[in-house]
Order: C-alpha cells, then sequence, then structure tokens
C-alpha cells in the first residue's frame, strides 16, 4: 500500500511550490503514472494534480510561425487540432496511431512525452531484476524475453524502448519542450530530452527535480504536404510499435531541400537519422539507393534473442515511408 497525499494547483507557480516537497510528483490524465502506482512502480508522497491549470491546455500559433502546443492539451483534441492537421500531419497521424480512443481523450501531451518504457520486466515486480526499477539489480530482459525492446542505444544496463508515437513526430519535427522550475524556464530539443540509458537507466529524461513541462513548441512547417508516419505493430487495433517511422521533405522541384526521419520502437529514445537526412538533402529521391542508406542506418543495431528481425523490418519501413511521403507510393 502506498500512502499518499493529492494536492490539486490552481496555477504554475503554485504547481511548482507544491512540486518541492519530497517525494511529489505532477498528474495530469494520469494515463501512465496511475498504473505504475498501482503496480507498485511508483511510489510518491504527494501528488500535484495541474489539471485545472488551463493555461497550460492550449494549442495556439506562435510568433515565428510556429505552434504552441500546452501541456496539458488531450493527445484526441491535439491530433484533429486544425493548427495540426493543416501544417503537421505527421504529428496528426502520429498521434492517432497511438493508444485507444479513450486513453488519447485522458493523456496529455506532457504526459506522452514522459511516459515510461512498456518493458514487462519493468511493470512487474515480481522480477528482481531490472535496473530502470531497482538500480544495480540487473536487467532480465537482456537475457530474457525482448521482442520488444531495443536494438540501437541501449547498453548493458537496460534496452528499454521508448513507447510513445507522438514523440517520434515530434522528434522528426524538431519540436522543442518547455519546462518551468522555481528557477526559471528552460528550453530542451525533443531529440535530446530523452536520455540513453548508459549506466543510469532510472533516468529516462533530462528533467530535473522539480521541473514542469510547460508546451511543446514546433518550428515553421516545413513538411505539410510530404510527411508519413509508418507504425508496424502486432495488433492494428492497438499496441506498441515494433517499429516506426515518421518522415518529413521538403522540395525544391525535384530535389530535396530538407528532410526530417526519426525512429520509433528501436531505442530508448525518438532515434533520428541525421546521416541518412544529410544522404537526402539536395538529391532526388529517384536518383538515391534507399535501401541502402537505410541498410546504412541499421549498421550500429545490436539485436537480442527475439528480436532479431528489426534491423530489416525497420531498414524497409524506412524505404517504405520515404516513399510514402514523397509521394511515389499509396500510404
Ligand atoms: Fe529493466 Fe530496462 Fe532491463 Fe527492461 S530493459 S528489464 S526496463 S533494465
Amino acid at each position: 500500500m502506498n500512502d499518499f497525499s493529492y494536492v490539486r494547483a490552481a496555477d504554475i507557480d503554485g504547481a511548482l511550490r507544491l512540486a518541492a516537497q519530497p517525494g511529489a510528483a505532477f498528474i495530469a490524465g494520469g494515463t501512465n503514472l496511475v498504473d505504475l502506482i498501482k503496480g507498485g512502480v511508483a511510489e510518491p508522497r504527494v501528488l500535484v494534480d495541474i489539471t485545472r491549470i488551463t493555461a497550460l491546455a492550449t494549442v495556439q500559433e506562435s510568433a515565428p510561425g510556429g505552434v504552441r502546443i500546452g501541456a496539458l492539451a488531450p493527445n484526441s483534441d491535439l491530433a484533429l487540432h486544425p493548427l495540426i492537421v493543416a501544417r503537421y500531419p505527421l504529428l496528426s497521424q502520429a498521434l492517432l496511431s497511438g493508444a485507444s480512443a479513450q486513453l488519447r481523450n485522458m493523456a496529455t501531451v506532457g504526459g506522452n512525452v514522459l511516459q515510461r518504457t512498456r518493458c514487462y520486466y519493468f511493470y512487474d515486480t515480481g522480477f528482481e531484476r531490472c535496473n530502470k526499477r531497482r538500480p544495480g539489480s540487473g536487467c532480465g530482459a537482456r537475457e530474457g524475453y525482448n521482442r520488444m525492446h531495443a536494438i540501437l542505444g541501449g547498453s548493458e544496463h537496460c534496452i528499454a524502448v521508448n513507447p510513445s508515437d507522438m514523440c517520434v513526430a515530434l522528434a522528426a519535427l524538431d519540436a522543442v519542450v518547455e519546462v518551468r522550475s522555481l528557477r526559471g524556464i528552460r528550453r530542451i530539443p525533443m531529440t535530446e530530452f530523452h536520455r540513453l540509458p548508459g549506466d543510469t537507466p532510472q533516468r529516462d529524461t533530462n528533467l530535473g527535480a522539480g521541473e514542469l513541462i510547460t508546451a511543446v513548441e514546433l518550428p515553421p512547417s516545413r513538411y505539410a504536404r510530404h510527411s508519413h508516419y509508418l507504425k508496424l505493430r502486432d495488433r492494428a487495433s492497438y499496441a506498441f510499435a515494433l517499429v516506426s517511422v515518421a518522415v518529413g521533405l521538403a522540395f525544391d522541384g525535384e530535389h530535396i531541400a530538407a528532410a526530417g526521419v526519426a525512429l520509433g520502437g528501436v531505442a530508448p529514445k525518438p532515434w533520428r537519422l541525421a546521416a541518412l537526412e544529410a544522404e537526402l538533402r539536395g538529391r532526388r529521391l529517384a536518383d538515391l539507393d534507399l535501401g541502402a542508406l537505410a541498410a546504412a542506418a541499421m549498421t550500429d543495431a545490436e539485436t537480442f534473442a527475439h528480436n532479431g528481425f528489426k534491423p530489416e523490418l525497420a531498414r524497409r519501413a524506412i524505404v517504405r515511408a520515404l516513399g510514402v511521403a514523397a509521394g511515389r507510393e499509396a500510404a
């Protein structure tokens, strides 16, 4: 039994002050945190409810021509927001591929960014060995059942994947996460928000103590006409990605002027393919050997007993997502 107190914050400053208490955690939709508490994985002493802070729920154009998304915007609302549908269809598509309609109604943008891995050993406290849950206890997944686990960016201490679809699209779109604390405001690029496990797998993100995600900022849209989110999973109705690919392309005539490509389901964080993007820029898609470029992106992949299929699945998914984004293939 985890005893905790519950307080409701009226505004951002109040929430930050309440969160300064030992063992405090913010709660909004609760679609992940409540599961973690019920399973004994998370044991907060104070839950700070931020759902009544309406200033955090807005989605609006930002001064530089981008969009500022409040951290409390529900995933369902955001996916169908006219600004997102028109300018960032990649994000809309990724959001609608995640979870179920009921969960998307409850889950917020900030909560989606902070959702924890779905590694079975992490959630089942009956397993002793999980470095993310109990630092120093070992990793049950490396020698256990690891079909869903990472092939890129893992460490000997943890090979868990980040489960978010939304964050893969945000990484490809060069989104920035705004966080606030009693010390002030910080902006962290989405590609640097989540951490690789290294020898501290218990830390998923670079969010500091007492910091609250207040918004996600999107730069001016470049990929509205040419983008695609491809998610491959065991069940089309509701499952986390085995592999996903977010692609945004901008063309100057037949040549690719800009590209954002990121993978999900393969790494502890959204996995941006910067080298692949560099190969695409300035070239005509028809002149490129996309299969070879995608294979090169998998060069560092390390597979385990049950996920040996992932590098080839990812290679094919990258090629297909690029073709659909470019308009060469039907979705
Ligand atoms: Fe725990 Fe990470 Fe190993 Fe899963 S992969 S058992 S989360 S240490």
